[in-house]
């Protein structure tokens, strides 16, 4: 079985986690602080919040943007169904944006044909690791008046025009789930350039709580709840493994884009797929390796699906690409303008194996499969 992802983890992640057993302090501590410096440093942000996930760090960041009820909130429907469900969370109104025909993230146009009159916050996805066109969103949502925050759920490692995502963001999010780039088990961050956003945000993910547990440990200082929050913590435990991955992602990173290189060489002279490339003057952390599958006469989806079916009965973990929220049984009733881009890619993308000890072996197989699978369908 060769798997969509493997997650790595060495002597080091071991040893840090058998540390914190040894302390005696496994619940957010000293190790969530040495992670949000080590995400701090990488991204160039002011500060980093961490989180139990990137769904309740995008549900923090709506809520100290004061986004709420009565709200619309403008979002691709082209993402994992979290972008979508944190907006519900939210209570504001998620209106879904089509995506751009040759890229799977929200333009400045997809995002302005679905403006509304009651949008204040726009949440657009650095999509598999592909910086969105920060410059323009950014500008557009300031134009409009609106918060503008970056799902950088995959981005963690890639860079836009030479600055690492969530360099100059109001509100970023990362996720830490293993199919990402740097993973904990669960976990996520929220990163912003406010200092207001960033205390608020501390205190929200514990209950509202002003004085954390492990500031008033072996002291008599008591704490005080001074607005209704959540428990959105990440352990100790988890923390200490996101710093040493945090010390790895130049080479995790490097690694992944040689893996994807790679398969775009062995795909060069393929004309049924089309891999994702994204702009030359970005780099990718290669999250997941994505291409179209062209479609057929028949109905788009189902050559991608044949395809898949094969893959998957050579024990090739493949995917399909990404999600369309309004095609599934949760979102199809949602009010909605047409998404034609994003159902294409719904119905043809495909995402292929990426992790750190894929062979040059299991590449060419999976390629070989996949060449079978296009020429019998
Ligand atoms: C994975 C993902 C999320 C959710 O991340 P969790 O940490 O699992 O909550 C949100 N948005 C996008 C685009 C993702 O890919």
């Amino acid at each position: 079985m060769i798997p969509i992802i493997q997650p790595v983890f060495g002597p080091d992640e071991l040893a840090a986690v058998a540390d914190v057993l040894r302390s005696g302090w496994v619940v957010q501590g000293p190790r969530v602080l040495a992670f949000e410096h080590a995400i701090a440093q990488e991204t160039g942000a002011a500060h980093a919040v961490v989180v139990s996930s990137a769904t309740a760090g995008l549900h923090l960041a709506l809520h100290v943007a004061g986004i709420g009820p009565g709200d619309d909130v403008v979002v691709p429907s082209l993402s994992f169904i979290a972008t979508t469900n944190a907006v519900w969370m939210a209570g504001a109104n998620p209106v879904f944006a089509d995506v751009a025909p040759d890229m799977p993230n929200v333009s400045v146009q997809t995002l302005q044909q679905a403006w509304t009159p009651q949008t204040r916050a726009v949440i657009a996805v650095h999509q598999l690791g592909v910086p969105f066109d920060r410059a323009g969103i950014a500008a557009l949502c300031a134009a409009r008046g609106a918060v503008l925050i970056e799902d950088a759920a995959c981005a963690m490692g890639s860079r836009y025009r030479g600055e690492a995502i969530a360099h100059s963001a109001a509100l970023a999010v990362f996720s830490f789930h293993p199919r990402k780039v740097v993973t904990t088990g669960e976990g996520g961050a929220v990163v912003t350039n406010r200092p207001d956003w960033a205390d608020r945000l501390q205190r929200l993910r514990q209950h509202g709580m002003t004085l954390a547990a492990d500031r008033r440990h072996g002291t008599s200082a008591v704490e005080a709840y001074a607005e209704p929050g959540w428990n959105y913590r990440m352990t100790d435990l988890q923390a200490a493994i996101g710093v040493v991955q945090m010390g790895r992602l130049a080479a995790i990173v490097a690694r992944r884009r040689q893996v994807a290189a790679r398969y775009d060489e062995l795909l060069a002279d393929c004309w049924d797929v089309a891999p994702l490339q994204p702009h030359r003057d970005d780099t990718w952390n290669a999250q997941t390796y994505c291409l179209c599958v062209a479609p057929d006469t028949r109905a788009a989806g189902m050559r991608r699906d044949a395809v898949l079916g094969l893959l998957q009965a050579r024990a090739i973990g493949a995917r399909r690409g990404i999600l369309a929220a309004h095609l599934e049984p949760a979102w199809r009733d949602h009010p909605r303008g047409p998404l034609p881009c994003s159902e294409a890619w719904a119905g043809q993308s495909l995402a292929l194996p990426v992790h750190e000890h894929l062979s040059d072996e299991e590449q060419r197989y999976i390629v070989a499969t996949l060449r079978e699978g296009l020429a019998t369908v």
